[in-house]
């Protein structure tokens, strides 16, 4: 075994970890909490060092980076902007975007994905409805064929980047009911252009955290959309929603992995210089042992953060391991990753006392916008744990069948 990255690997993380020290600093970081609102110029940056959308191929517009690569971004994008906006921007359109691309028409390529590529549109994820995220075989929303065209009717909330879709222009992934009869079956996916006819954004929520990136909800009525923004093959969108969390998820994984390694270095920093009791209050086993632990649990999560990693390269590269397998593997990084973060941050924030308790600290944006992927963004923890316990015990234990 080799756990090491490659030369190019190595150098990839040097220039985002250098581009994020001059344009993604915890000042800036602080300012677009504030704002809320994702800062074109760091957009449009991230689309000159060749991040955005990263792992659609080469042939198609993107750098074509593997999934390990993709992590490295994510982690270092994650450890310079801790309260995840810029973060999530990245992930959504690495992972959505690279679905879209794998199973759109030309023309969605042309109009959309290039354009994401360069930071020029945006390219998204909306499956969550007012009936409930989790259960997304129970989606409402519905797709009729009329003539030569499809006509969708539904409503999806809680939706990343609906503000930034509007300014940018982009669009969704989507999933509608096709064969109501076929259950999970009988489901489609679609690209639906923000802008399309009978598309109307409804609601920008006020969320704790992660301000820089919005999330809203948006109502489809009658939107008309060609054979063109079909997704894959008809009735088969649930399996590819399933293929785009395990994406999204893993990005998350290396997202926590940046952002507690963050917090533990602002942490050892400020205990360092603090004195207390005639020392540094680093000098304390109470809070060195508090440190290791979390260090260990890091090094642990980022260990089986870039296995999996590798495991989807295996899967797209070689077919080597069964979906499944993988999805378990994700699911394990998803179900560990946010909540170490959200520890960690606690934690550090107890170290720096009240300090840590202020917005002139930036801690507590690290703790508001981890806390969005342990509530349920890409997938409740719960949910994680039922994809593991399925894997581990069969199909037949699943609890909701
Ligand atoms: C900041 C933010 C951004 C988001 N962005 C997007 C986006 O871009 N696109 C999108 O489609 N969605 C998005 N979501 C929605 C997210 O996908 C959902 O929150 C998630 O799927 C859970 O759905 P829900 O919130 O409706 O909770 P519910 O489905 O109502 O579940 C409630 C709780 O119960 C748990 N649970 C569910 N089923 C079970 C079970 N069988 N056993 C035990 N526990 C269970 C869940 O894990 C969750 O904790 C976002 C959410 C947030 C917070």
């Amino acid at each position: 075994m080799d756990f090491s990255f490659t030369e190019e690997q190595e150098l990839f993380r040097q220039a985002v970890r250098e581009w994020c020290e001059k344009n993604l600093s915890l000042e800036k970081v602080r300012e677009m909490d504030e704002k809320e609102e994702m800062p074109m110029d760091v957009v449009k940056g991230m689309a000159d060092l060749g991040l955005l959308l990263m792992t659609v191929p080469e042939e198609h517009g993107g750098t074509g980076s593997d999934w390990v690569t993709a992590c490295i971004a994510a982690e270092e994008l994650a450890y310079a902007d801790i309260s995840i906006a810029v973060p999530v921007f990245f992930l959504v359109e690495a992972s959505w975007g690279y679905i879209v691309d794998r199973y759109c028409s030309e023309e969605v390529r042309e109009k959309y994905i290039k354009k994401a590529i360069k930071g020029e549109a945006f390219v998204g994820i909306a499956t969550t409805e007012p009936g409930g995220g989790s259960d997304i075989a129970s989606v409402k929303t519905t797709a009729k064929k009329e003539g030569d065209e499809w006509v969708i009717n539904g409503e999806k909330i809680y939706i990343s980047g609906t503000e930034e879709a509007k300014k940018m222009g982009g669009g969704y992934f989507i999933i509608a009911r096709t064969d109501p009869k076929l259950g999970h079956r009988g489901m489609t996916a679609f690209f639906l252009p923000i802008d399309a006819p009978g598309v109307e954004i409804t609601k920008r929520y006020d969320d704790m955290g992660r301000m820089g990136i919005s999330t809203g909800g948006f109502v489809m009525n009658d939107v008309r959309l060609s054979d063109d923004y079909v997704l894959g093959e008809v009735n088969k969108g649930f399996y590819y929603t399933m293929e785009g969390f395990d994406l999204a998820r893993l990005l998350i994984g290396a997202t926590s992995v940046g952002a507690t390694q963050r917090a533990l270095e602002i942490g050892m920093d400020y205990t360092k210089q603090r004195i207390l009791f005639g020392r540094p209050l680093a000098k304390f086993e109470g809070i060195q042992f508090e440190m290791a632990d979390l260090w260990a649990r890091n090094e642990a999560l980022r260990a089986l953060v870039y296995r999996a990693a590798w495991m989807v390269n295996e899967k797209y590269s070689t077919g080597r391991f069964d979906p499944l397998e993988v999805s378990k593997f994700i699911s394990a990084v998803k179900l560990l990753g946010p909540p170490l973060a959200f520890r960690t941050f606690e934690k550090a924030m107890i170290w720096l006392g009240a300090y840590g308790y202020t917005k002139e600290c930036p801690l507590e944006m690290g703790l508001r916008g981890i806390m969005s992927y342990c509530v349920g963004a890409e997938g409740g923890l719960n949910i994680q744990r039922i994809i593991i316990a399925r894997e581990l015990l069969g199909r037949e234990y699943v609890p909701y069948k």
